[in-house]
Parts: structure tokens; C-alpha cells; sequence
């Protein structure tokens, strides 16, 4: 999958509402983030249906559990025709390489992509859970990781785009939410950075939902984003 490619998050609870959403943006190049909630409410069907579109769907569903639970849940979700899947890397290393080893046997295998530390948790949060070190240190730990144990690479805030890149090298991929352009709210999104800069400190892809999906016309806010990230190729 090229470097620059958009993930627009379908946070919506009905079918409907995520063909919309799919529709308004076709022939344009934007992939398309399924996570919990509509997953969760709808169910695999919408995804066939939309991958069967030509669509390039993530299935954001972040498995965390046994080993074999998770790589048998990445073999299904490879069936549905998704490209790209997560897990938490803080499953660990058998959990991740029980993955990677199920999808070696497909021909045409998703990306799979780590979770390190989310980024709703700060350092409060993570002593609580029982680690010493600093949402930084934790992040850069896992991402080492997931990255030994077979990982395509991690989702990342813009803030950390750097010391995984650093850690991780240039071939592990990097896909960064929090994305606003200059023009849009911030929402409740707080550690934010535009289109252009999160590419240009080294994300590959990047995902971004309310700044289009809400917006009064989605391909033209869709288009102002493409326009932007030109620069930086
Ligand atoms: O609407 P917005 O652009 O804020 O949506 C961002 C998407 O990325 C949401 O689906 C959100 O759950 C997801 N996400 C995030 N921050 C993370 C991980 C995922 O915003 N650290």
C-alpha cells in the first residue's frame, strides 16, 4: 500500500450512514476505517460489502488474547478482503508471532498493524496498570516488539511518529490518527497535527474521520486534504 494513504474512520452505527460515507467519497484514493462501534452493530457483511466495492478496508478492532484466538481472528478477518488489521502489542510476542506465522500461509496476507500504548493513557494511567516507565518508554519498548515479532508495523500519535521511526527504521509503517487539517475543529482530539507535517515526520498513512465525515461537503474536504499532502511528495 503507497506511502500518503487516508483512512477515513466510518464512526457511525448503521450501515446506512457508512455507505453514505463510502459513496460520497469513491474513485477518490480514500481507504476506510471500520472499528468497534460499527463493526459491533452491523457486523462483517458491511465490510465484504464495501471491500467488494474495490474498497481498501482496516479493521480496527485492536484483538488482544491467547495466541491462537488472535491469529484465528486475523485469519477470518483476512477472509472478509480486508488490507490492513490491528492488535495490541502488549499481547506480546507469542501472541503477535502465532499471528504473523497463520498469515504466512495466505496468499495474499493483511497488514497487521500494533497498538503500543494508547493514547488516552498518560502516565497516571499506565502506573496504575502496573508500569513504572513513561508512556514514551512504553511506546518505544513495544514497538521494538512488534516489530520482532513480525509486525508490519503501528499505529501512532503524530507525537511519537519520530521515536518509532528512529527505533523501528524506514520500512516499518507508521499510521498516525489525531490527523486536523489547518481548517478544521480540533474536536476532543488533543495531541493533533496536520496532513503534511504528520507525513513529513514520517507517517505512511494516516487516518482521519470527522474532519470529512462530518463535513457539509465530504469530497470537497476530502479533495483540500489531497491538495495539502501534494506538497510533500
Ligand atoms: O474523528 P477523528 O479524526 O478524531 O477520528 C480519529 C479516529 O482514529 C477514530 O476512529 C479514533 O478512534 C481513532 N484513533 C485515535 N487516536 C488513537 C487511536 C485511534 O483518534 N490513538
Amino acid at each position: 500500500m503507497e506511502k500518503g494513504k487516508i483512512f477515513i474512520a466510518l464512526d457511525v452505527g448503521t450501515k446506512n450512514e457508512a455507505l453514505e460515507i463510502v459513496s460520497d467519497l469513491r474513485g477518490l484514493g480514500a481507504c476506510f476505517k471500520v472499528g468497534k462501534q460499527l463493526f459491533t452493530s452491523v457486523g462483517p457483511e458491511l465490510i465484504k460489502e464495501i471491500a467488494g466495492m474495490g474498497e481498501d478496508v482496516f479493521l480496527d478492532l485492536k484483538y488482544h488474547d491467547i495466541p491462537n484466538t488472535v491469529a484465528m481472528a486475523g485469519v477470518a478477518a483476512a477472509s472478509l478482503g480486508i488490507k490492513v488489521f490491528n492488535v495490541h502489542a502488549s499481547g506480546g510476542r507469542k501472541m503477535m508471532e502465532a499471528v504473523r506465522t497463520e498469515l504466512n500461509k495466505l496468499e495474499n496476507p493483511p497488514m497487521v498493524l500494533a497498538v503500543t500504548v494508547l493514547t488516552s493513557m498518560g502516565d497516571e494511567d499506565l502506573k496504575e496498570t502496573g508500569i513504572a516507565v513513561t508512556p514514551a518508554e512504553h511506546v518505544k519498548r513495544l514497538a521494538i516488539l512488534a516489530k520482532d515479532s513480525g509486525m508490519d508495523g503501528v499505529v501512532a500519535s503524530p507525537l511519537e511518529i519520530e521515536l518509532i521511526r528512529g527505533a523501528c527504521g524506514e520500512n516499518f509503517k507508521i499510521l498516525t490518527p489525531g490527523i486536523r487539517p489547518l481548517s478544521s475543529s480540533t474536536d476532543d482530539q488533543k495531541r493533533i497535527a496536520t496532513p503534511s507535517s504528520a507525513l513529513k515526520s514520517g507517517a505512511d498513512y494516516l487516518v482521519i474521520g470527522r474532519p470529512v465525515t462530518k463535513a457539509e461537503n465530504r469530497r470537497k474536504a476530502f479533495e483540500e486534504i489531497l491538495e495539502e499532502i501534494k506538497t510533500v511528495f
